[in-house]
């Protein structure tokens, strides 16, 4: 009888801490036999302290510890690249185990830390200036993997040193503006935030997260029941003929829509959105367009954020000249709008936010399904030599 059990609890694939919010956590720990305080002590561990291993948890009992150490892992994913810009902007390449690899982004300024962390290998939403989107769609990532990924800078920067009250921490910020369409890995991206945000986790500010999305309505809706973040909205056109090309999601979930999924998301709160623009030269980029997305979103407490296009390979747009960019952020300011023009950061990597090359090879095209997330598709395994290769 004991047998079996011994063998039954072996077969179970072990499961990574890292993946689990502060309630699952509690109902792992009764799951086998342990109160739920122990809970507590090891998202202290895990989150405040930085620790690596189970044994560095000396407030649990060697009893429980090595029956962690059967059952759990802390398994992070692998770092094949650290690049770090003139400007001090750090960009990493990080290999899931499937093979695939995701891209990280690190920008320290004055006031704040801000990592840029990916939600997805590649994205499905195939918008016509991006590059991940050029990628295909590949697969959703775990929760272990998303949170892996803050773990994974936190460690490299050294941020889990002790410091006192008035030193501030080198991530302060988390945005989901690296690859991906975190609203299409809805169940993972609010599993991962919770553990940002939770005192026992990473202990994040709200106001400090931020979630980018290009605008899945009902999504919207539900992340609005689920957890309360700082918002994102990729409008990047203010009209739908031209939005339907831009953000293909907008034939499925046009503008009116979306700034009603944007108001009931602000509703009740003082939040405001942050909308993303990227300008496109000759596209979006004309005053016409700048008075019509200032009358389109003037009534909702927002600021607008302006990015200047990233250029990659294979795609005809252009980066608005300087002049134009200074002019179309003085319209808006004019409607009293709060503009600002994105940082270009780490451009000898390709490293800025939101603009991640998404060099990973394994592109295949697929379309959304009603809930986004999906069916299996190819994955083609990379070496770390084809990597290395194609950033060199
Ligand atoms: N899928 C989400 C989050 C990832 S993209 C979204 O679309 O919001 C993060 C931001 O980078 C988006 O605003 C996106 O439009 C922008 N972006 C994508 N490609 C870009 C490029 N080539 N140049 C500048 N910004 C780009
Ligand atoms: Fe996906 Fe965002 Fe890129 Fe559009 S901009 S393809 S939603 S990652």
């Amino acid at each position: 009888m004991l047998d079996v059990n011994i063998k039954v609890e072996n077969a179970k694939p072990q499961t990574n801490l890292y993946s689990l919010t502060f309630d699952d956590l509690k109902e792992f720990c009764l799951s086998i036999g342990e109160k739920p305080y122990r809970a507590t002590q090891i998202m202290k561990w895990l989150y405040h302290k930085g620790v690596r291993s189970i044994d560095e948890m000396t407030d649990v009992s060697k009893k429980t510890r090595e029956k962690l150490k059967e059952i759990t892992t802390l398994s992070l994913p692998e770092v094949v690249l650290d690049h770090l810009s003139e400007d001090g902007t750090r960009k990493w390449l990080i290999r899931l185990d499937s093979g695939n690899s995701i891209e990280m982004v690190y920008i320290p300024e004055d006031d704040r830390g801000t990592l840029c962390v990916s939600s997805q290998v590649g994205c499905a939403l195939d918008c016509s200036f991006c590059a991940t989107g050029k990628q295909g769609f590949n697969r959703n990532l775990a929760v272990e993997e998303i949170v892996g990924q803050l773990m994974i800078a936190k460690l490299l920067l050294n941020d889990f040193e002790e410091i006192d009250n008035f030193t501030p921490r080198k991530v302060t910020n988390v945005v989901f503006m690296g690859m991906g369409e975190p609203l299409l890995n809805y169940r993972n991206v609010v599993s991962a935030m919770k553990i940002m945000l939770d005192d026992y986790g990473f202990g994040l500010s709200k106001r400090r997260v931020t979630l980018s999305t290009s605008g899945v309505v009902p999504a919207l809706y539900r992340l609005k029941e689920d957890i309360d973040v700082a918002l994102a909205i990729s409008l990047h056109a203010p009209y739908n003929t031209l939005r339907d090309e831009l953000v293909p999601i907008n034939q499925k979930y046009p503008i009116n829509e979306l700034l009603d999924a944007c108001r009931n998301y602000i509703d009740g709160t003082n939040k405001k959105i942050t909308w993303e623009y990227v300008l496109l030269r000759g596209v979006n980029d004309r005053d016409e367009d700048a008075h019509a997305l200032a009358r389109l979103i003037r009534n909702i407490p927002g600021k607008v954020n302006l990015i200047p296009f990233n250029p990659f390979d294979g795609v005809d747009y252009q980066t608005s000249d300087r002049k134009q960019i200074d002019h179309f952020r003085s319209i808006l300011m004019g409607y009293g709008l709060v503009a600002v023009t994105r940082k270009t950061r780490g451009d000898d990597v390709d490293a800025a936010c939101g603009q991640l090359a998404g060099r990973v090879k394994d592109r295949t095209k697929r379309t959304i399904s009603q809930e986004g997330v999906g069916q299996e598709v190819d994955q083609t395994k990379l070496t770390q030599e084809t990597l290395m290769t194609e950033l060199a």
